[in-house]
C-alpha cells in the first residue's frame, strides 16, 4: 500500500446522490470530499463577492462559469489535506472543465484514478428532489427549475460518460438502490479487479 492515493471524481445527474456517497467515501478513504455546489450555495448564503456573483445562476439552475469554478477547485486542490487524494463532487460538468482538471492535475504530476459516474433514471431524481425540495428548501428545486438542470446536465455533462470511458476511467455504478448499496457498489467498483475487468473489455 505505498501508494494509497484516491484521486476519484463523482458525476451523475441532479439528484443521484453525488453529495451523499462523496462523504461516505470520503470518511472511508480518509481523503476529503469537495463539492462545488455546496461551496456556492456557502458562498451564497455567507454574502461574499462570489455569492452575490453566482446567486440567480445556481437559482436558475444553469451552470456556473468554468472559469470560476475551475479556480475554485484549483485553490481546494491546493489545500495540504488534498495531497493524498480527493472525491470531486459535481466538478467537473463540462468538457472544458474535465479538460481543465486533467490540467490541474498534470501540472501537480498527478492523475485521476477512476471517474465513477452514479447512474438513476429521470423518473427517479424528479422523485427525489420534490421529496429534499420540502426538508431541505434548496431554491433550484422548484419542479421547473428541476427540469432545466437536468436538460442542462444531458447537454453539458452526460459527455463526460464517453470522455472518460475513452480513457478506462469510467466507472459505472447503479445509483437506484438504497444508499448503503450504492456505497458498496462504488468500493466495489473501485477494486483493482473491477478496473482490469473494465480494461480488459475496453
Ligand atoms: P445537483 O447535482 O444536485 O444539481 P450541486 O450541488 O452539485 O447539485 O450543484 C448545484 C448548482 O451549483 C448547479 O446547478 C450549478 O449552478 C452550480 N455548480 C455546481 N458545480 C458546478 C460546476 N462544476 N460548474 C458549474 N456550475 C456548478
Amino acid at each position: 500500500m505505498a501508494d494509497a492515493a484516491e484521486r476519484l471524481l463523482l458525476f451523475g445527474p441532479p439528484g443521484s446522490g453525488k453529495g451523499t456517497q462523496a462523504a461516505l467515501l470520503a470518511a472511508r478513504l480518509g481523503v476529503p470530499a469537495i463539492s462545488t455546489g455546496e461551496t456556492f450555495r456557502q458562498a451564497v448564503a455567507a454574502g461574499s463577492e462570489l455569492g452575490r456573483r453566482v446567486q440567480a445562476i445556481l437559482a436558475l439552475g444553469n451552470l456556473v462559469d468554468d472559469a470560476t469554478t475551475s479556480e475554485i477547485v484549483r485553490g481546494r486542490l491546493a489545500q495540504a489535506d488534498a495531497r493524498r487524494g480527493f472525491i470531486l463532487d459535481g466538478y467537473p460538468r463540462t468538457l472544458a472543465q474535465a479538460e481543465t482538471l486533467e490540467e490541474i492535475l498534470r501540472g501537480r504530476g498527478e492523475s485521476l484514478d477512476a471517474a465513477v459516474f452514479l447512474e438513476v433514471p429521470e423518473a427517479e431524481v424528479v422523485r427525489r428532489m420534490s421529496g429534499r425540495r420540502d426538508q431541505a428548501g434548496r431554491a433550484d428545486d422548484t419542479p421547473e427549475v428541476v427540469r432545466g438542470r437536468l436538460r442542462v446536465y444531458e447537454e453539458q455533462t452526460a459527455p463526460l460518460v464517453d470522455y472518460y470511458g475513452r480513457r478506462g476511467l469510467l466507472r459505472q455504478v447503479d445509483g437506484n438502490r438504497p444508499v448503503d448499496a450504492v456505497a458498496e457498489a462504488i468500493l466495489a467498483a473501485l477494486q483493482p479487479a473491477a478496473r482490469e475487468t473494465v480494461r480488459s473489455l475496453a
